[in-house]
């Protein structure tokens, strides 16, 4: 990132915008971004390259979530899936906008932003990522 993005963009966190980053090297993709590639640490000297993930992916696998956390608890059951990006990296997520019992390995997904939780006491508002079928 540049200095002279304006602070405002520069603190949104990764969850708002799925940024992750490539080694300069063997252009492998990061997610969350990763501050050096693990493989050519020394060829690339940890250069690495900021990347904007498009949002798609395919399921690798997934479960079934009956009992939430306290604030997810309206909605379960639903389904929690570990998402392979078309760029590389594995994310885990909240698959949403289908019924829990249609979700499937091999399903193609991709990313929305969607709200996760609504404070009460401050009526703060937190968004984060979750995946819904590719139509
Ligand atoms: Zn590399």
């Amino acid at each position: 990132m540049t200095k002279d993005v304006p602070r405002f963009w520069r603190e949104i966190p990764q969850r708002y915008n799925l940024v992750g980053n490539a080694c300069c090297v063997c252009k492998r993709v990061f997610f969350p971004p990763s501050e050096s590639c693990p493989d050519c640490r020394r060829k690339s000297m940890g250069k690495m390259q900021s990347l904007q993930l498009k949002g798609k992916g395919e399921i690798v696998t997934y479960t079934i979530i009956h009992v939430g956390p306290d604030d997810f608890e309206e909605q379960v059951p639903y389904p929690i899936a570990i998402i392979q990006m078309e760029e590389g990296p594995r994310l885990t997520a909240q698959i949403v906008d289908c019924a829990p019992d249609t979700v499937h390995i091999g399903m193609k997904v991709e990313c929305v932003f969607r709200k996760i939780q609504e404070d009460g006491s401050n009526g703060a508002i937190s968004y984060g990522y979750k995946f819904k079928p590719m139509m």
